[in-house]
């Protein structure tokens, strides 16, 4: 019985994982699958996501390029797409690059950055060992949130990107980037703390690093999140 219950999990799991390669696949431009080593490659790797996702997210970044699909790459000085391990356990999404993310090309390159740095230390792990990326690639000026037409023309890129990690967690940063990727509407108090299913990865919001710098008494809810992230990873402090 549990290995037919197991078969029916892959079955739907490689279902899936044909569905959106295919999309993925649509969107670059490319009108089918044919016999060429990379394709009899993926194909073979069907079931095996992680291998038959590699070199995924260079070729979306590739596919990004200078992009211009929306107003805000008028006002950046770089693209910021996202940095970490490509096969992380889990993903941290916040909602845009700010000033020091746009001067660098690098995410969470501030203070906010420094701060996120240190939770994720504090989680027995290193920038390194996770994927971190936001909503929308370019800054908006003002610190103002990115706006609906902008997330229309960013947000693919970002499913593209969380379907090729493939992370098994995902933590929301902050109210905007949550409310996005859930389509909720409620704050991020009322989100964090409990865990939401978001395709086959579970998605933990918590406080964005910057309100934390502003507002210190929420790092132990923060804190909280993350250990329940902890414990769903089976991650211990080093
Ligand atoms: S925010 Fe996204 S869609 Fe808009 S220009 Fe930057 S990369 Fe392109």
């Amino acid at each position: 019985m549990a290995m037919d219950k197991i078969s029916r999990k892959d079955f739907i799991d490689v279902a899936l994982d044909v569905k959106r390669y295919v999309g993925f696949l649509s969107d670059l431009g490319c009108k089918g699958l044919d016999c060429s080593p990379e394709s009899l490659a993926i194909l073979s790797a069907w079931g095996k996501p992680r291998i038959a996702k590699m070199g995924m997210l260079e070729t979306l970044q590739t596919d990004l390029g200078d992009c211009r699909r929306c107003g805000l790459a008028g006002q950046r000085c770089h693209l910021v797409f996202g940095t970490g391990n490509p096969h992380a356990r889990l993903m941290f999404i916040g909602d845009a690059p700010g000033v020091e993310e746009d001067k660098d090309g690098k995410s969470f390159a501030g203070a906010a950055g420094q701060l996120l740095a240190k939770m994720i230390e504090a989680m027995g792990l290193s920038r390194d060992e996770v994927y971190m990326t936001t909503l929308v690639k370019c800054r908006p000026l003002e610190r103002r949130n990115p706006l609906p037409e902008e997330i229309k023309a960013c947000f693919p890129y970002l499913e593209k990107q969380i379907f090729s990690v493939n992370p098994e967690v995902i933590c929301t940063l902050g109210a905007f980037a949550t409310q996005v990727i859930l389509g909720k509407h409620e704050g991020v108090s009322a989100m964090r703390g409990q865990f939401h299913t978001y395709g086959s990865c579970q998605i933990m919001p918590t406080f964005h690093p910057s309100y934390l710098l502003g507002n210190p008494s929420s790092k132990r809810e923060a804190w909280d999140d993350l250990k329940k992230i902890m414990g769903l990873l089976g991650l211990e402090r080093k």
